[in-house]
């Protein structure tokens, strides 16, 4: 076999990046856009001693689970993976990949594995489901500026006004957004010269307050004819923050550090499962915020809280997962790495009225291990010092993808809680991180998959572990 060789393929698995796998004369092929249970022409692109890359030439027989994606960019646009997959074959997929993980690299039996695994729970409506938006913006060749994606692996930008995972108001506010430019001669920046004003329009919305926030990312300090942006923004329904960010950085990064509000308020309101949160354009807060209240629905229902548990949230991120448990539980503690996270925490459990829940800054490995030893964190003796604390009820942790560093997760195991909940975003590391909390006392109970990124390849997961 060579280079641009044609030859029947059947797919038989999907990839971690989303493309299809066949086997072929014992070598793997890895095909974008294909699917289980395609059979294609494959022509060869490139080709490795044991494995090799091929694009489809002509789908001969398409999958039962293939489908005509909704959008007109799937497979140019970075965003969407398996939208040429049915939603519901999505889900299986994701269910399977779970199972799979939990056997090869935690090393759990397929009959535990069939036990503990619950149905993923996924979304009843997998479009729109998106509250924010970052639209790059660029320049066509006529100099008319542009909304979109980034391709693939790119920095182009594949214009597309209409992103069907996020809401109908985007596409309203680009094109005030573009009418102003045009009226004001406003340029869009170039990466690869560094010159030219705007760069990102963020769009948040509210799904349960419907306020609507957006800022603009700008490479510079100050933006022309703001008041006429205003009043054109002003005329969308729900409008509650407009703003302005600088960012003059030639990173990758798209926001900087300081953002102006041009006219109403700094921030937007929401509620997720009863809970208020303040979010300004920086804030991190959850992106499909119905499949939120589902799997942080799940870690409060796994955290089985009657009123008197102390629980640490470890990875606590803005705090959503400590104000759920704080509502239930008798005294939360969050630690979270980023300081402005922690400080958006902290504001608000004010705003929510509990006094119950106690933020701190740090390492989850160094905070949990510090404060086992020595009953202090960062150097200082906890004033209401709770040998509770060294011994909790529950610790439920939410980390990155990279999963628990190893420290964090002996420590929680010399703390001894009765449960441990762990809200994964990588399968694979979950299944490493549960493999060590197994072999360490703790028995697994359920694990229960949910979709919070309906055709994307990222799973979340809510597991319960017992102490034996
Ligand atoms: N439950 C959170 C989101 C968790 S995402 C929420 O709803 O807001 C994972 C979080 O872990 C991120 O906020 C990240 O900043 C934080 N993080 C990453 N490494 C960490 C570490 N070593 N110790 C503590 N927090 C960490």
């Amino acid at each position: 076999m060579k280079k641009n060789d044609t030859f029947q393929l059947q797919i038989t698995d999907l990839g971690t990046g989303g493309e299809g796998i066949g086997k072929q004369e014992g070598m793997t092929f890895f095909v974008k856009g294909a699917l289980p249970g395609d059979l294609i022409e494959a022509g060869v692109t490139k080709l490795k001693k044991t494995y090799g890359y091929a694009r489809i030439v002509r789908i001969l027989e398409p999958s039962e689970d293939r489908v005509e994606p909704i959008c007109p960019v799937a497979g140019k646009c970075g965003g969407c993976q398996i939208m040429q997959m049915d939603y519901r074959a999505q889900l299986r997929f994701k269910e399977r990949k779970v199972a799979q993980d939990l056997i090869r690299i935690g090393g759990f039996s397929p009959e535990l594995v069939a036990k503990v695994m619950q149905p993923i729970i996924g979304m009843e409506e997998p479009y729109h489901f998106r509250n924010k938006a970052q639209y790059p913006i660029q320049e066509d060749e006529q100099g008319n500026p542009i909304a979109g994606f980034y391709a693939l692996r790119s920095h182009r930008v594949v214009e597309s006004d209409r992103c069907y995972l996020g809401v109908d108001v985007n596409e309203e506010i680009l094109a005030i957004v573009k009418d102003y430019m045009r009226a004001n001669k406003v340029s869009a920046y170039d990466e690869t010269t560094g010159k030219g004003l705007l760069r990102h329009v963020l769009i948040r919305v509210g799904f349960s307050s419907k306020e609507v926030m957006v800022c603009l990312i700008i490479n510079g300090s100050t933006l022309p004819a703001a008041s006429d942006l205003i009043a054109r923004l002003q005329q969308v329904e729900g409008m509650t923050s407009i703003s302005v960010n600088s960012n003059t950085r030639r990173d990758n990064v798209i926001m900087g550090n300081v953002t102006k509000t041009l006219w109403g308020s700094d921030y937007i309101t929401d509620s997720i499962g009863g809970v208020q949160f303040q979010i300004q354009p920086r804030s991190f807060y959850q992106v499909n915020p119905v499949q939120t209240e589902k799997l942080y629905g799940k870690a409060l229902e796994y955290a089985n809280l009657t009123g008197q548990e102390t629980v640490w949230d470890l990875y606590c991120g803005i705090g959503t997962i400590s104000l759920f448990l704080a509502q239930k539980a008798k005294t939360v503690y969050g630690v979270e790495i980023v300081p402005e996270a922690i400080e958006d925490a902290k504001r608000n459990a004010a705003l929510n009225g509990m006094d119950n829940a106690h933020f701190y800054v740090g390492k989850a490995e160094e905070v949990l291990p510090e404060y086992y030893e020595q009953g202090s964190i960062h150097g200082e003796k906890i004033a209401a010092a709770d040998e509770k604390l060294k011994a909790p009820d529950v610790i439920v942790v939410d980390p990155p993808r990279k999963g628990c560093d190893e420290k964090c997760l002996s420590t929680m195991v010399q703390m001894a809680p009765k449960r441990i909940v762990y809200v994964s975003c990588d399968p694979a590391t979950l299944a490493r991180d549960l493999k060590f909390l197994c072999a360490e006392g703790y028995e697994l109970q359920e694990v229960t998959p949910v979709d919070q990124f309906g055709h994307s390849l990222h799973i979340e997961n809510a597991v319960l572990l017992t102490r034996r």
